[in-house]
């Protein structure tokens, strides 16, 4: 069986990523405008309608402004936890609100089953309403996809480990953070338990846990002001060579662009 995986955007303007076999795909959060969403579907040959449904993993608008649209005009189901789907409906930045027939709760270590997709959600710290992140097993292979995480739990680390494709929040450098324009209180925000990854922590947690299994890793959530694409790959890659573990090689890492859509990633 082919699987598919492509960033459509990835970071605080917005955020959407789809998994896919040749005949139908998922999509996990929908933070990027519909316009775009389109656009980047008809380059790549994709339909909507193949979209069985999408994940959400918390109710920031870079990762919800979309879900309105694709259950009510495109009749596709969005799962999420209560929690979740309760923050979207209040959120301003969804105008279209979902109805009953497109909200689907998914509880967090509960495992959801679409074709021949295994999808889990799971806790993960950061300050939306409520957080998830999601572990997708389809046909022996396992993508776990964090995005928005202050610090690495016990719970997330498990999801990680189980990992042979990895989307990991690469979000800012901790100098260029502290040294940047942001107010004191967005910086402890950011730095926050509950707030966003920094390229150190993740990358000394990576490579001092390796996942056994791990072929890909791909950095996202970058912010703009406060990292850049190279900076968070030689991070990582100079953490992992102090475990002789190397990038290109072992694993391919790879930093996921902030407006830009990835290639589209086949793997049989
Ligand atoms: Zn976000
Ligand atoms: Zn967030």
């Amino acid at each position: 069986m082919k699987i598919r995986f492509m960033s459509l955007g990835s970071g605080s303007s917005g955020n959407c990523y789809y998994l896919g076999t040749d005949m139908y795909g998922i999509l996990i959060d929908a933070g990027i405008g519909i316009r775009t969403v389109k656009k980047i579907f008809k380059e790549r040959g994709l339909s909507l309608s193949t979209i069985r449904a999408v994940f959400i993993t918390h109710d920031h608008a870079d990762h919800i402004k979309a879900v309105g649209h694709l259950g009510e005009k495109h009749n596709i189901p969005i799962y999420t936890t209560p929690e979740i789907h309760q923050g979207i409906r209040r959120s301003y930045c969804v105008t279209e609100k979902l109805s009953a027939l497109h909200i689907c709760y998914i509880q967090k270590e509960e495992t959801v089953e679409i074709g021949d997709f295994s999808i889990t959600c799971f806790e993960v710290p950061h300050d939306g309403t409520d957080n998830v992140g999601y572990c997708v097993c389809i046909d022996g292979k396992t993508f776990t996809f964090i995005t928005d995480i202050g610090h690495i739990t016990d719970t997330a680390a498990r999801y990680i480990s189980r990992a042979n494709y990895l989307i990991m929040e690469a979000n800012y450098d901790e100098s260029m953070l502290q040294m940047g324009p942001y107010p004191q209180h967005l910086k402890q925000r950011i730095a926050g338990e509950r707030g966003h990854m920094c390229n150190k922590v993740m990358a000394e947690f990576i490579a001092n846990h390796f996942p056994k299994d791990l072929k890909y890793l791909w950095l996202c959530h970058l912010s703009k002001d406060n990292n850049h694409p190279e900076l968070a790959y030689k991070t990582v890659e100079l953490a992992l060579k102090e475990k002789n573990i190397i990038a290109g090689k072992d694993v391919e890492v790879i930093p996921l662009k902030r407006t830009l859509p990835s290639e589209m990633y086949c793997f049989e």
